[in-house]
């Protein structure tokens, strides 16, 4: 979510862009591609799962180089997975669906920069007119309380946010391993899950290093920064 809005086109004239873009979806991109697509087109088997921002500035597949078939998606207004047993929504189904019907090995949650959610949830006023909103983002409660008893004096708004933004996506990592389908295959280390913050200034990508209790460079040097705990069973 983002408030600002850039030069913003005509309700016509944004609609008549998209369809004509599928246009030349159609007519260039398709043929070129249709190897793939008719690959595709009675199965997945997806890479991972890639839990992240409804936000029109996140392009999962544009910032992993992923093509159809590779990302098994689903967003959410602040890149919320909600504790089993609380909601059976979408979030929760796309889960279940995507460790237990496609067995995927790994589920990315991803927040981002500048989310409009995150603002939010530490400004929760802005909110009383969203009680839809208001209601979905107490998932992040976790990471607010985090944050608010962890406030250093160098955090400025930024800095508060950045802080936020990054207990929240490990918040949301404690909340994925209530899912049972989730739980039982981290158990038996047949699922990795991960953490990430994209910054869409900048395209860095900081992941979560649950060894080290804290987030570096995807790309950085060293091992590869996992959050997934260690397997203590083996798989049947
Ligand atoms: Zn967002």
């Amino acid at each position: 979510m983002n408030e600002k809005n850039m030069n913003i086109p005509s309700a016509d004239d944004a609609l008549q862009q998209i369809v004509d873009g599928f246009k030349r979806f159609r007519k260039d991109v398709f043929p070129e591609q249709e190897e793939l697509f008719k690959k595709l087109a009675n199965a997945q088997s997806p890479r991972a799962m890639f839990i992240t921002c409804a936000d029109s500035r996140i392009v999962p597949e544009l910032i992993t180089q992923s093509s159809p078939g590779d990302l098994f998606v689903t967003r959410n207004v602040g890149n919320v997975v909600p504790p089993y047993g609380q909601m059976n929504g979408g979030v929760s189904t796309a889960i279940e669906y995507a460790v237990s019907a496609l067995g995927v090995q790994h589920i990315i949650v991803c927040g981002h920069s500048d989310c409009g959610a995150m603002k939010a949830v530490l400004n929760p006023a802005s909110l009383e007119k969203m009680p839809t909103v208001k209601a979905w983002l107490r998932h992040a409660e976790i990471a607010k309380t985090v944050v608010a008893d962890h406030q250093t004096c160098e955090h400025n708004h930024d800095g508060e946010l950045n802080f936020l933004t990054e207990e929240n996506v490990v918040a949301q990592l404690t909340h994925l391993q209530t899912h049972p389908s989730v739980a039982s295959r981290l158990a038996s280390g047949q699922l990795f899950i991960h953490g990430w913050v994209y910054s869409i200034e900048t395209s860095e990508i900081r992941a979560y290093d649950a060894l080290e209790g804290r987030f570096r460079p995807l790309d950085g040097e060293g091992p590869m920064p996992v959050a997934t705990p260690r397997a203590r069973l083996n798989s049947n």
